[in-house]
């Protein structure tokens, strides 16, 4: 029996708390955009072509008879054009992520949502999926009606037709990637003759699904609720940010209309309330509502109103990119930081001696001395040729009288090798027993100015 049912007097007038259920997510509705013409459309898909072509194109070029640009993490060596990065060049990688960042920080001072519009993964695969959608279904109208219907062959072959072609270019993406680590030309014949390894296997899988999921399904989704960068670009906006703005003295009070009719006489502004902008925005935003986290800045809604302005014969703009000043202290700072790593990360690439040096003391072989009286240290050096000829090297010594490598002092290492080369060093007797300085030098033969010097210690006991 309900306990309140018995209450009398004062407590009776009491309501009852009405409990309302909120959902912590919004659920999703499904967006339909529709498609675009326009300056920024083109703009976009030039983006769509270039980005694309250097992904899917650049791991099959090749460069002194191998892979061009080839990440080859099983012998940790990084192959990139002419160059050859080894693990010690980590310095190199820290400079690309800082010039990546701060890259990223003042195209978003200067020109908001430019990457996320234009050059994103994630909008640049959107665009193909949807256009794929598009060929295959229909545009927006089209598409609406076809998933309001009930299933039948046609709708079941247009969404077979749809799917497999996305499975087919998500999994060309996911093969694509692996290809960057992988000679993709090995991949491709393990690929057709099932030899594919387990780690290359899985990973094409989970890059094609990764592509499918998220350019097929989740679309929106991902820079609404996933993306970090979404999250804290606001943070560096500012007021003379570029962002696309609607420009709401110019087109309020909105309202529909006729040719026949004098709005300016009925006081309506220059919005035709056509809902085109809308319609045609992949995160389903009315851009009327003024800057929202979902505008990822494409100008899809720019395009959209400047041909509803050029059909009702006003001036194109009503909703435009904003305008600001370009040089302001922040982007100044931005951009004397980006200019400094890139000029200090280029000159220090240019510079960079094709050789490397480790002296490795042989803790097994103590000091000891030898024939004439001669005191004798073993060393082990690691010699890694970071050029894509073979070359050989002569190693000398110095620091103590008489020093000298003995048995033997160059070495031949094999193109873009690293090796280990024992060394032999004697020096005179008559040292006082303790450690002494000295200095390796491994210079390149045949070669002007490939040398490399390095400290060592030399026991005597
Ligand atoms: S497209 Fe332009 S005219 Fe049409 S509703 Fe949007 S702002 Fe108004
Ligand atoms: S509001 Fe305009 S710029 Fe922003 S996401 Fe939508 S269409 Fe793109």
């Amino acid at each position: 029996m309900n306990e309140n049912t018995n209450l009398e007097g004062p407590a009776a007038a009491v309501k009852p708390i009405e409990v309302v259920e909120q959902t912590l997510y919004e659920i999703r509705k499904k967006i339909y955009p529709r498609a675009v013409t326009g300056k920024f459309a083109t703009a976009r898909w030039s983006f769509v072509l270039l980005t694309q072509l250097v992904f899917y194109g650049t791991p099959w070029l090749t460069w002194n008879e191998r892979q061009a640009v080839l990440f080859d993490l099983a012998s940790r060596k990084f192959y990139i054009l002419g160059l050859v990065f080894w693990p010690q060049d980590i310095v190199y990688l820290t400079a690309l992520l800082i010039i990546a960042a701060y890259s990223l920080f003042l195209f978003t001072a200067v020109a908001g949502r430019l990457w996320c519009g234009y050059a994103c993964p994630q909008t640049v695969y959107t665009e193909l999926f949807m256009w794929i959608e598009r060929q295959v279904e229909g545009d927006r109208m089209a598409r609406m009606k076809l998933d309001a219907q009930p299933l039948t062959a046609r709708k079941f072959g247009l969404k077979a037709t749809k799917h497999a072609i996305w499975i087919a270019l998500a999994l060309w993406t996911g093969f694509t990637f692996v290809g960057y680590f992988t000679p993709i030309k090995t991949l491709w014949r393990e690929t057709f003759s099932a030899g594919l390894g387990p780690w290359e296997g899985f990973w094409i899988l989970f890059y094609g699904f990764a592509t499918y999921g998220n350019a097929g399904w989740m679309r929106e989704q991902v820079c609404k609720y996933m993306c970090p960068y979404a999250r804290f670009q606001g943070v560096m906006f500012d007021p003379d940010t570029l962002v696309i703005t609607y420009d709401r003295e110019r087109g309020e009070p909105r309202g529909s209309r006729n040719r026949a009719v004098d709005y300016k006489a009925k006081g309506l502004g220059d919005c035709v309330d056509c809902g085109i902008c809308v319609q045609v925005c992949p995160t389903g935003i009315d851009i009327r509502n003024g800057l929202q986290n979902e505008c990822i800045g494409c100008a899809a809604c720019i395009d959209g109103c400047d041909q509803v302005m050029d059909k009702v014969g006003k001036p194109r703009g009503l909703i435009r990119y904003s305008k600001g000043r370009v040089l302001r202290p922040r982007v100044l700072v931005y951009a004397a930081i980006l200019a400094a790593v890139a000029i200090g990360a280029g000159v220090s690439l240019w510079l960079r001696m094709p050789l490397k040096v480790d002296v490795i003391r042989d803790r097994a072989a103590i000091a000891r001395e030898v024939e004439g009286g001669l005191i004798e240290n073993v060393y082990r050096l690691q010699i890694m040729n970071t050029t894509e000829q073979a070359r050989a090297f002569e190693i000398g010594i110095k620091g103590l009288p008489g020093i000298q490598v003995w048995g033997g002092n160059t070495a031949g290492v094999p193109a873009a090798t690293s090796r280990l080369v024992p060394v032999r060093v004697r020096a005179d007797p008559g040292q006082a027993p303790g450690s002494y300085p000295v200095e390796f030098t491994v210079t390149a033969l045949g070669v002007e100015g490939v040398s490399v010097t390095e400290r060592a210690t030399f026991v005597v006991r």
